[in-house]
């Protein structure tokens, strides 16, 4: 539920409209579990929220660990499917990779997601669900670090699961709640043209990041079939007239494979594709998983196709994979299991109360 939510379910349930927003900061600020742990609720009151609503819609099933210090934790719906959620080092922060589907239906040649099809979507309780129990794992695990941005780059293609996306974005900006900074999340997609077009005038602004990943129809119509429906001469056109906040930029992805888009011309192609964007460029060298026939150029190669994309006036990061050891960097989510033990969580006593509502 956002906070509007909430409150009219407080209403509907005949209860004063301010207990369905004390309710939610409970939840949403405070991170609370349970209803016995809204300590400035009345007893008969928790057991009657109890009967009528839940909290949280995710367990942690699993939690492995990189020798990178990335974290990837695998989590189950109550309807018991497997999502996965990674936990990145960023210097002095913590970005958080969260999903948004069960599997996907794209169908990315490269993406090892891919190879699950689509089970369902995440509903928006699951998916902030998963930042809350990141953030509580980082409370007890490494006190001090900071989770400040989230990126949707998980499983799933967000836009495909649009109403919970949005809804999501709602609650996780929310000043009453957990209050991410719009610009400290992004959404990432494979390129929906007309859901890239909506997206544009909600009133949450997320930052946008569109996996590019060719340069031509012809590469990008062999690896991600969402291609031959919209092409990219279609994507560039939604996204010339995506509304942009003011100094924000769009990020392109591009995976890099070996002898498929890594190549002197194919770096000029994209060049000439993007001349006039306010754009950056993230390279992802492929990470490699058992489903896929492809392979990561080589160090130099990869080194070349940068330079030249620089010295043609293209500003581009190079993405260092985090986690690859544990099949928890970019692409290569796919629910396997190492046998990690399980940590439970502790359930947390004497929380300070959300502040009063007015
Ligand atoms: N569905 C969304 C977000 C999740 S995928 C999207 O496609 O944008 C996140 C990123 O991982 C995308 O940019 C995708 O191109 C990239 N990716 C997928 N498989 C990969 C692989 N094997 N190696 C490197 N990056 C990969
Ligand atoms: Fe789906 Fe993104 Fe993987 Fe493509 S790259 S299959 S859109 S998760």
């Amino acid at each position: 539920m956002t906070l509007d939510d909430a409150e009219a379910f407080a209403v509907e349930q005949g209860w004063p409209r301010f207990r369905g927003e004390q309710v939610w900061r409970w939840v949403h600020d405070k991170g609370a579990r349970t209803f016995d742990e809204m300590t400035n609720l009345s007893p008969a009151t928790r057991v009657e929220f109890a009967a009528k609503a839940m909290i949280g819609g995710l367990t942690i099933a699993e939690v492995q660990t990189s020798k990178d210090g990335t974290r990837k934790l695998r989590l189950v719906t109550r309807d018991g499917q497997s999502i996965e959620s990674v936990l990145i080092p960023m210097g002095d922060h913590v970005t958080q990779c969260i999903s948004s589907q069960v599997g996907c239906a794209v169908d990315c040649q490269f993406c090892a997601t891919a190879k699950l099809g689509l089970k369902r979507n995440l509903d928006a309780g699951e998916i902030v669900d998963q930042v809350y129990l990141g953030r509580r794992l980082l409370e007890e695990q490494e006190p001090g670090a900071r989770l400040s941005n989230i990126v949707y780059m998980g499983m799933g293609e967000p836009l495909h699961n649009y109403d919970n996306l949005i809804k999501s974005l709602k609650i996780l900006t929310n000043d009453k709640g957990a209050k991410l900074a719009q610009r400290r999340i992004t959404v990432s997609t494979s390129g929906l043209v007309p859901k890239l077009e909506k997206l544009g005038n909600e009133t949450v602004r997320p930052n946008l990041a569109v996996s590019l990943n060719a340069p031509n129809d012809d590469v990008r119509d062999a690896i991600m079939p969402i291609n031959r429906k919209w092409n990219i001469g279609k994507l560039l056109a939604a996204l010339k007239a995506y509304p942009l906040e003011q100094r924000r930029r769009i990020t392109f992805e591009y995976v890099l494979l070996a002898g498929v888009n890594d190549s002197l011309a194919d770096a000029s192609q994209l060049a000439r594709l993007l001349r006039g964007f306010k754009c950056k460029v993230n390279i992802i060298p492929y990470n490699p998983h058992p489903e896929a026939v492809y392979a990561r150029p080589s160090p130099a190669a990869i080194e070349a196709f940068q330079n030249e994309c620089k010295r043609l006036g293209m500003s581009t990061y190079l993405r260092i994979p985090k986690g690859d050891d544990i099949d928890a960097a970019c692409g290569q989510l796919a629910n396997r299991s190492n046998g990690s033990p399980v940590v439970p969580l502790r359930i947390r006593k004497g929380l300070p109360p959300p502040p009063p509502v007015e």
